[in-house]
């Protein structure tokens, strides 16, 4: 009731919800409360969440923030939500988006911007924008989001929170809206590292409804929180502390390595010499997959369809053409345009081959370090509407969130300090793939 009470208070100023499920809350709540006063005490039991629109609920609308899908009442739950519900959770709503996960800033959104919590003239950082300023602004405990190129971290550094990218199939997909395939990954968004933890081990763990999801035994990542960073070593790459990246950034990422050295780690300088490509291989890998994942929606099996189609084509047209928002569509057109037949090589097939070497700079430097430390994103929060008539400016600002994905490895933002303007400034802990307990460990020892 408190936090129903604090959505309706905080919502005209934030706007982090596109659907509240107050009554059905309020009904989990109440069955919570007898199995608490019957003993029966599971992980979650009447813990409040609140997870991004992108994850399918059963009878409750999901949009994925586009207008295609505004009437989608999906009739089952994904994997994670089920998981969830099953140990006990209340769901408080659906969380504000870029439109299917496209964007940094949660501004292309069929369903309004999102405001951050800190400053309102600022994002709160995309794609799970909605999720990271529902946590900052204290409107539900633990919120989900996913992460294709850096959107779990990227809020959660933008709104003063902790976010967690998980390896590549250590969190099931199934239920969860494609945006690009070999790319998404769910994770938690959170107030803390402890609570993160909590939250991928609720999820995490094999699921035989999505194929790439890993069999390998979950740990308990709760035991991992130590508080100790003793004998860590972490590697700097080079390449991430260029040119480019904002003096109070800086700053905050030199005061974070020294309090990581009094903790007892240690820094060494490593190099991921294929970083500058980075950008480049995402967004044809990305888009690529977007066009393919895209396709379902064509006025038929879901969502919207066209009240003034002439046959079948112009009802797929028109359909899509009304449904989609206009990030959406550049996404479709670049994506089908590198896979076309005489550019699908000189692309395409290019980028694959480009993403192995960049994945191969991460087993590289893993050889010598434990861990990475880097920035999360190259500035504090950005205005709102700064970037929106500028896309390859937007795409830049993932610059070191995106490797992480194309290596399928895992990483962590965890609060660092303000800027002068009182901006939150999260930093970036990278792992080897499925060594999430180091990135918790490490980050817990420094919050
Ligand atoms: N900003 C990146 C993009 O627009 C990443 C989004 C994401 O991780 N879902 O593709």
């Amino acid at each position: 009731r408190a936090l129903l009470a604090r959505i309706e208070a905080t919502e005209p100023q934030v706007g982090a919800f596109i659907t509240v499920t107050a009554a059905e809350g309020l009904a989990a709540a109440e069955a919570a409360d007898r199995r608490i006063a019957a003993g029966e005490i599971d992980l979650l039991t009447g813990i409040p969440v609140a997870l991004k629109d992108i994850f399918v609920t059963a009878g409750v609308r999901t949009t994925c923030g586009s207008r295609i899908l505004e009437n989608f009442v999906p009739p089952y739950d994904g994997t994670v939500v089920a998981r969830l519900k099953a140990q006990g959770a209340v769901l408080l709503g659906k969380l504000n988006q870029d439109e299917f996960a496209m964007g940094s800033s949660t501004e292309s959104s069929a369903f309004g911007v999102t405001r951050n919590p800190w400053d309102p003239e600022r994002t709160p950082g995309g794609s799970s924008g909605g999720s990271a300023a529902c946590i900052a602004a204290r409107q539900a405990t633990a919120t989900l989001g996913t992460d294709t190129g850096g959107s779990i971290r990227q809020p959660a550094s933008h709104c003063g929170c902790v976010g967690l990218k998980p390896t590549y199939g250590r969190v099931s997909r199934y239920g969860v809206i494609a945006y690009a395939s070999s790319l998404d990954q769910v994770g938690p968004l959170t107030r803390d590292v402890t609570d993160a933890a909590i939250m991928l081990g609720a999820v995490a763990g094999y699921d035989p409804l999505d194929s790439t999801s890993v069999e390998r035994p979950v740990p308990d990542y709760r035991a991992a929180l130590t508080g100790k960073a003793t004998g860590l070593k972490i590697g700097l790459p080079r390449e991430y502390y260029r040119e480019g990246l904002d003096p109070e950034v800086k700053q905050a990422l030199e005061a974070a390595i020294e309090t990581f050295r009094g903790l007892g780690a240690e820094f060494v300088e490593v190099s991921l010499p294929h970083t500058d490509y980075a950008v480049a291989t995402y967004y044809l890998i990305a888009t690529a997959e977007a066009s393919s994942n895209l396709a379902r929606y064509d006025g038929v099996r879901f969502g919207h369809r066209t009240a003034t189609a002439e046959g079948l084509l112009d009802m797929f047209r028109k359909s899509r053409a009304e449904g989609f928002g206009a990030e959406v569509k550049r996404r479709i057109m670049l994506g089908t345009y590198a896979l076309s037949s005489g550019y699908y090589d000189a692309y395409y097939l290019k980028a694959q081959k480009v993403r192995t070497l960049i994945m191969q700079d991460f087993s590289r430097a893993f050889e010598s370090v434990d861990l990475l430390l880097t920035p999360v994103a190259p500035t504090p929060a950005f205005k709102i509407g700064e970037k929106v008539d500028d896309p390859l400016q937007m795409y830049l600002s993932d610059i070191f969130t995106i490797p992480v994905n194309l290596a399928g490895t895992c990483g962590i933002s965890v609060p660092a300090g303000f800027s002068a303007a009182g901006l939150p400034i999260g930093l970036q802990l990278v792992g080897r793939p499925f060594g999430e307990e180091t990135i918790l460990r490490a980050a817990h020892a420094f919050e």
